[in-house]
This record gives structure tokens, sequence and C-alpha cells, in this order.
């Protein structure tokens, strides 16, 4: 049986071990090339992997029988997908909306709940004064010039996470909750770092030519 080591686009286990259906597919004879069912050892997720007869450049081998075989994985599907990020944002915001959005991913709504609230902690830190309080409070009062929107401002007041400073709060975070705490993240970086980012870039290029 042949099997590879990849990183999971499901569980996002680091060289998690797949091992395949036994049954080659063929899917284009004459260039020796094949489709394979394969299985994550850890989450017993499914890929369809495309596998070349032969040796392929940059082409990492699969096994059988823990020896190298003969085939080459040329490609695989569904592939690992890569956060959105907002551009314009400051390093420690950026890590942290990452790690928020990778706990999601892995359905730790608890820590993606902490995680994104730390991303807006660090963004607010980032911007002019904005007070005291819930964050949904110093989101309320940032001032004008950072261009986020009374809308935004009113939503983080309906979102419980934001409301609450008791993140340790015995109710778990819902799936819902999770992800509506990402959207208004992400949101909230656009409108306070993106658009001003890119606005000022917009100026620097007309200064320029
Ligand atoms: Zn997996």
């Amino acid at each position: 049986m042949l099997s590879i080591q990849l990183t999971c686009p499901h569980c996002h286990a680091v060289k998690a071990c797949f091992a395949g259906s036994g049954k080659l597919s063929p899917f284009r004879e004459k260039e020796n090339l094949f489709l394979e069912l394969m299985q994550c050892a850890i989450c017993h997720e499914g890929i369809v992997a495309k596998i070349k007869h032969g040796a392929v450049d940059n082409a990492q081998r699969l096994s059988r029988d823990q020896q190298p075989s003969e085939y080459s994985l040329v490609d695989h599907w569904p592939k690992r997908l890569e956060a959105e990020i907002p551009t314009h944002i400051p390093d420690n915001v950026k890590s942290y909306y990452l790690q928020g959005v990778d706990c999601s991913s892995r359905k730790s709504f608890d820590a993606a709940g902490a995680v994104f609230r730390k991303t807006l902690e660090a963004a607010l830190r980032a911007l002019p004064s904005s007070g005291s309080g819930t964050l949904a409070k110093r989101i309320g009062s940032l001032p004008e010039e950072v261009g986020v929107t009374i809308s935004m401002k009113k939503w983080a007041e309906e979102i419980r996470l934001l409301g609450n400073d008791a993140v340790h709060e015995e109710a778990p975070f819902t799936e819902k909750e999770a992800a509506q705490l990402q959207l208004f993240t992400k949101l909230f970086l656009v409108y306070a770092f993106t658009l001003p980012g890119m606005l000022s870039d917009h100026k620097q290029t007309e200064a320029v030519t």
C-alpha cells in the first residue's frame, strides 16, 4: 500500500501519514498519471492524490512498506486554505489573527474566541486612545479619524464576547459565536488599518507620478 507524509488539510497535523486505498485509478495513462484516495491516519479525513509512476523533479516520493516507491506525488486536493489576511496590520496583530483562524479551523472555538479578542486588544493598543472598559466600549469610543464606522461600533455592542471582559466565562463559545467574532475582527482590521493604509499608499504613488 502506498503512503506519504503530508500536512493534513483537515486537521492540520504536520507530517501526518496518509495511506492509499490500494486502488490507483488511471487518470492519463499515456503520461503515467493516476488518482488515488488517501486517508489521514490522525483524523481519518481523505484527500485525492494525483500520482505519477516515475520520478518527478521536486515531487515527494510515495512509500511502499516504508521503502521509497516508484511513484511520486504530483498534486493533491483539498489543499489547506490560507486565511485571507487584511493587509497593513501590525505584525503581532497578524500573528494573533492567524492563530485565531487556525483554532477555528480545528474547531477549538473557545481558543479561537480568546485569540480573536486578543487580536482586537492588540489592534486597539496600536490605535489612538480608545478609552477604557470592555472591548465593545473601547471600540465604541474610538475617535472618528480611525475610520471604524458607526455600524461597526454598534455591532461590537451586540457581540457577547466583546461586551464581557470575563473570557473565562462558564458558557463555552459556540461555533457561530467564534465565526461571528472572526468576521467582526476581520472587518475591524480592514476599517482600522487596511483602508487607511491603502489610501496612504495611493497618495504616495500619486505624489511620485
Ligand atoms: Zn488529518
